[in-house]
């Protein structure tokens, strides 16, 4: 689960230089909609800075920072790594050289940075009724298995009751597409919370790598024409997970960090992966993966009430936060 960065050459700049960027009202209408652009098109970082009203971008050693007085995106040069308010997430593609400028794609653009840096405009038509959680696995199928002998589907259906009953406090009306340990397809997941038209999905696992392996990490669906984080692979095809582009890494960001927030985990980061149910999901869609089974220190604490609520807690605060968010949109 190791995600490798691109196999572009990473450039090393010498000294810190200041990029002072003129701020005119043209620049200001961000990234107008192109008839047939490309999602691989670059952007350059310098324009980014511009149309959001930067001051300018800061280049060291393999970083581009813009920041502003609360905001700061940092891109690693060669890499997909992207580090948002000291939150990492990870591009669709790597930030790379055209000519002089350092770029990133418009798919990047578009469905990562505008809608950190412009939560409304991303979420306007959004629905925020119904939140459908989906504890993996179940039945048959038992997931990872710890050391400890802990079964992922035990563990993760006992922290997404946790997350019902926390989002139910605050009046959110919320579905599981399992609430025992029963056995249900992977693809029955996103046709549940279809047919109860879910606003929000959210499915909870827990991970299995290393021993050494640590941490949370949240998945969203790579855009189409780009690989998953932990490949090299591009895939063009789109699928219908991919309608929600842009709003899929905002809530998922949003779980990721309350669950960081509330049990100071290794941040991971928000990564891309073509799951069957992020793919087929009907609205904006992310993937918990809480802690690895495969790690004696995580496992042993998920083996706590008081971690298990902590984690549900963070889940549970990172989709409130998308919820009064969207509704705010409206
Ligand atoms: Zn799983």
């Amino acid at each position: 689960m190791i995600a490798p960065t691109s196999a572009a050459t990473l450039a090393s700049m010498s000294s810190p230089i200041l990029l002072f960027l003129p701020l005119t009202a043209a620049l200001l209408t961000l990234l107008p909609e192109q008839v047939n652009a490309a999602p691989d098109e670059l952007i350059p970082l310098q324009r980014l800075a511009a149309s959001y009203g930067f001051p300018g971008a800061t280049s060291s050693p393999n970083v581009i920072t813009l920041q502003s007085q609360y905001r700061c995106l940092a891109f690693h040069t060669g890499s997909r790594r992207f580090v948002f308010n000291n939150r990492l997430f990870w591009l669709n593609g790597a930030v790379s050289k055209d000519g002089q400028n350092w770029c990133i794609s418009r798919a990047d653009a578009e469905s990562i940075v505008a809608p950190l840096l412009q939560s409304r405009r991303a979420l306007k038509g959004q629905g925020c009724s119904l939140v459908v959680l989906d504890p993996g696995h179940g039945g048959s199928d038992p997931g990872t298995v710890s050391s400890r002998r802990i079964d992922e589907k035990r563990l993760v259906l006992d922290i997404t009751k946790r997350v019902k009953r926390k989002l139910n406090a605050s009046n959110v009306a919320v579905r599981m597409t399992r609430s025992r340990d029963t056995t249900l397809s992977l693809q029955d997941r996103p046709k549940r919370a279809a047919r109860w038209g879910g606003d929000v999905f959210v499915s909870i696992h827990a991970n299995s790598a290393s021993s050494t392996a640590c941490g949370i990490e949240t998945f969203v669906m790579p855009a189409a024409g780009f690989p998953s984080t932990a490949s090299s692979k591009p895939e063009s095809r789109s699928y219908k997970g991919n309608k929600h582009d842009a709003v899929n890494t905002l809530l998922a960001g949003l779980v990721q960090h309350g669950a960081l927030a509330h049990t100071g985990a290794t941040d991971r980061g928000v990564k891309r992966a073509r799951f069957a149910v992020l793919r087929d999901a009907p609205c904006p869609a992310a993937l918990v993966e809480v802690g690895f089974l495969s790690n004696q220190k995580e496992a042993a604490q998920l083996t706590t009430v008081a971690y298990r609520d902590a984690v549900a807690q963070g889940i549970a605060q990172g989709i409130l936060t998308y919820l009064v968010k969207a509704e705010a949109s409206q």
